[in-house]
């Protein structure tokens, strides 16, 4: 008998073969092959007349082979294929179709899909009779294409796929024994005759308990008192519905997963998660932390090292925390906060509670120039301070990945012996050399650029023992801060933060003028450089960012956006010079011009239409560097800035190639003022802070993602004068050029908002869970069924119903079907979203 368990290759028309490719698929049991989903589905019960469809759409279509042609064109062999309803005809063509020839017969049913436009001979011949254009012929290109059964046809699988909503796979790739693709049609006869199998297994009227599901083929997963509740399906009844809905049921729904039998799958899937999520934060609890005391010596403390007053919500947060602390529970808490909201200070005051209850404090960044600045800026903050608890000044260390091992030996040392009290650096703070005498506190700023994983490993690290509170000898868990300046959507935070406690910072610090953010292309550069000189003439300072550290050969820009050139896949190159940021061009994207870099100045120009050179260039190569401009990369603009456009101003350049000491020598020299215009790439993106910088200029634009570059607008209007954002774009023209369509979007969303949840929300849209923080290593769960960007509803459905069954069960529930839950908790799906903790 078949169960979701069975392995593939016992399902009718699989086979050893056939399951051997499907599992490099990942699909090895009939549960796999239940959860591959239909993306789409075809109204084949009520087809469309032809006449009624309206071109620039999507069609799926049912109708009669009328004749088929091969022909010989310029670019190849065309095949096309007229397929009639009536009166109406669509024209179907596939270039290179060569393969086709044989495929239709005259008179044949054929259901095709696609994108539906005007034909030009039916245009033509409307103009003639003196008819509109709706004389209903169309054509298609490249549709997609079912050749159906013939009803008469005893052997065929009519009533599969004709008269009925048919289920669309995509295609598990792979091919049949004898040479077939394992195609949609295929899909859905493996699919039917499973549910055929399942059918005879419980015949009905067979004694079978509804009350208790165990036994059946297809187990139920949620409490059946719930699923009344919510009115969702059961999952088998979910699952067959799915796949071969019922008549009437509204394509809209199905074609946007909203069904009840689609709910209930995602709600499922998100229910178990959002359980596991808060699971864990329960668990976090119950843990033994440090329950700190903020006695008044704690909060003279705070006071004396305060520069400014803190806003509202700088001390509602900090409220927050310190109430975390004094918890003898461990604090997990998320601090949220737009780029120059002043989350640094809020972070330092919470580092000082814990000093003075005599525990260390590590604050992890994501770069060493944002760890180097923290470092310098904590110092400045307590330096002359004397720390009330011990009558001493402040103990302050920098541990990063490039220092000399000596000087890292002695570091390290210093934290072993508690004689560090508050520890900045890099990832290099969680390696196991950096044992700690007694960590009260963790903070990590800009904890987006970590990934998920290395808050998991950070928060594992060995704790302190217990001082005060608790049982004694027990080791005890750190409080964790984790910061960050990215707003995080709703759903992305519920999924990937669902344990932690999120505060937010929702207010800016006084007297900060909104920055004008203007677009502009690079035929345009001569005027902002001029604008540059202007704001240095006036003592301002200016960064000037691009993507790439160096020139054409360079395979490792700093960015951490794959751009969305259609031909150019962003993910074969995984190199990185960022912990935390990754490469998002392939190297061959620049290996194609021989174009040199930007000259600025009017007579610049890309596209190669006025140089006198055009004429002389094959066609060929006037292809390739139209197709593939050449990017302007930091090292080469700054020497050419330097002696060119820029002469006279001081230059600075700033990458993550160079040594730390370089970096920290070049970043002082900023901050003092001594640099009047910051070269740069990415590495500036998070944290760094110098209030008299008032330009940033993003150049190629429409390269980098959208909460990327909020972020770096926020190294500006940071102090009192007015501050510019200048995104400019490597060449204009909005289509054609390098600025895609949703590069334009992006960049007119930043010139129109300064309001980081909402350009986060656009960019969520844009990119996709997976790519928005521009990392793969986010540990966002790989759904089976949901999809955070359709399913925001049930997510928060699931979220509610999570709370609601961890923390008092449904009394109308049995405790068997409670006690189920949780089981199947633990065994599938804490491992498959990464939520055990070892
Ligand atoms: P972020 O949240 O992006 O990390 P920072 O902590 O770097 O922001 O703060 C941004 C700037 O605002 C810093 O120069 C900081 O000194 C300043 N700042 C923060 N809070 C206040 C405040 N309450 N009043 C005045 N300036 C503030
Ligand atoms: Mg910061």
């Amino acid at each position: 008998m078949l169960e979701l368990t069975t392995p593939v290759k016992y399902v009718k028309r699989v086979g050893e073969r056939v399951a051997a490719a499907l599992a490099t698929r990942g699909v090895e049991t009939v549960e796999d092959l239940f959860y591959h989903l239909p993306f789409r589905y075809e109204d084949r019960l009520n087809p469309q007349p032809i006449a009624s469809l309206t071109p620039g759409a999507m069609a799926s279509i049912i109708g009669e082979v009328r004749g088929s042609v091969l022909l010989r064109t310029r670019s190849g062999p065309m095949f096309e294929m007229t397929l009639g309803q009536g009166l109406g005809t669509v024209k179907c063509i596939w270039f290179h179709g060569s393969y086709l020839k044989d495929r239709f017969k005259a008179g044949q049913m054929v259901a095709v899909y696609g994108k539906l436009e005007p034909s030009r001979s039916a245009m033509a011949a409307a103009a003639i009779a003196g008819q509109g254009a709706s004389a209903g012929r169309f054509k298609m290109i490249q549709p997609q294409f079912e050749i159906l059964p013939d009803r008469a046809d005893p052997d065929s699988d009519a009533t599969l796929e004709i008269g009925r909503i048919v289920p669309v796979y995509e295609s598990l790739g792979g091919t049949t024994p004898w040479g077939a693709k394992l195609t949609s049609k295929w899909m859905r006869r493996v699919v039917w005759s499973i549910f055929e199998e399942l059918d005879s297994a419980t015949t009905p009227g067979a004694p079978c308990s509804t009350e208790s599901t165990m036994g059946l083929p297809v187990p139920e997963t949620l409490p059946p008192a719930m699923l009344a509740r919510l009115g969702l399906p059961s999952r088998m009844a979910a699952l067959r519905a799915v796949h071969f809905p019922e008549a009437g049921t509204p394509m809209v729904d199905l074609m946007s997963a909203s069904t009840p039998a689609h709910r209930r799958l995602i709600f499922e899937e998100l229910f178990y998660l959002e359980l596991g999520l808060e699971l864990k934060r329960r668990r976090m609890r119950e843990r033994a932390g440090t329950a700190f005391t903020t006695s008044p010596a704690v909060r003279q403390a705070i006071k004396q090292v305060l520069p400014f007053h803190p806003t509202a919500a700088q001390k509602r947060v900090l409220g927050e925390i310190v109430a975390d602390m004094r918890r003898p529970q461990p604090m997990r808490r998320l601090l949220q906060g737009d780029v120059g909201s002043g989350k640094t200070i809020v972070a330092m005051q919470a580092a000082l509670v814990a000093i003075e209850n005599g525990a260390q404090v590590a604050l992890m960044a994501p770069t060493e120039i944002l760890a180097t600045q923290h470092y310098l800026s904590a110092r400045k903050l307590l330096s002359g301070a004397i720390s009330p608890s011990t009558g001493q000044p402040y103990k302050i260390a920098l541990l990063t990945g490039s220092l000399d091992d000596r000087t890292k030996r002695e570091t390290q040392r210093r934290i072993m012996r508690g004689d560090a009290q508050f520890v900045i650096g890099t990832h290099a703070l969680q390696e196991d050399k950096a044992d700690f005498a007694n960590l009260g506190l963790v903070i990590v700023d800009e904890q987006h650029r970590f990934g998920v994983q290395q808050r998991f490993k950070l928060m594992r690290k060995p704790g302190s023992e217990r001082s005060d509170g608790g049982v004694p000898g027990r080791v005890s868990d750190p409080d964790v801060l984790s910061m960050t300046a990215t707003p995080i959507p709703r759903t992305l935070a519920l999924t990937l933060y669902g344990d932690l406690d999120v505060s937010v910072i929702d207010e800016m610090p006084p007297g900060r003028t909104p920055i004008v953010t203007r677009r502009t292309t690079e035929e345009q550069a001569a005027e902002v450089w001029e604008f540059l000189r202007k704001q240095v003439a006036q003592g301002r300072q200016a960064y000037l960012v691009y993507p790439l550290i160096e020139g054409s050969k360079d395979d490792q820009p700093e960015l951490d956006f794959p751009h969305d050139d259609p031909d150019d896949s962003a993910s074969d190159s995984g190199a990185s010079a960022e912990p935390g940021v990754a490469a998002g061009f392939s190297p061959r994207q620049q290996s194609h011009s021989n174009l040199r870099g930007f000259s600025p100045g009017p007579s610049a120009t890309r596209s190669g239409k006025s140089t006198p050179a055009k004429s002389r260039k094959s066609a060929k190569t006037e292809k390739l560097f139209t197709e593939k401009p050449k990017l302007r990369s930091a090292t080469e603009m700054y020497d050419e800035l330097r002696t060119g456009a820029l002469k006279g101003l001081r230059l600075g350049l700033l990458h993550g190639r160079l040594s730390a000491d370089d970096k920290e020598v070049t970043m002082a020299q900023f901050k003092r003022g001594d640099i009047d215009v910051l070269v740069s790439t990415t590495v500036i993106e998070v944290g760094v802070d110098v209030a008299n910088a008032s330009v940033m200029v993003i150049d190629h634009a429409e390269r980098f993602g959208l909460a990327q570059m909020h972020q770096h607008r926020g190294r500006v209007g940071r102090g009192a004068a007015k501050s510019y954002c200048i995104l400019m774009t490597g060449q204009s023209g909005q289509s054609g050029g390098s600025v895609t369509p949703q590069a334009d979007a992006r960049l007119n969303a930043l010139v129109a908002s300064q309001n980081g949840f909402e350009l986060a929300e656009l960019d969520l849209q844009q990119r996709g869970p997976g790519e928005f923080f521009g990392t793969r290593q986010t540990g966002l769960p790989e759904f089976r069924v949901a999809n955070l960007l359709r399913d925001k509803a049930v997510l928060e459905l699931a979220k509610a119903e999570a709370e609601r069954f961890a923390a008092r069960p449904d009394p109308a529930l049995p405790p068997a079907e409670i006690d189920a839950v949780w089981a199947r908790l633990k065994q599938q799906w804490q491992r498959r979203y990464g939520l055990i903790e070892a």
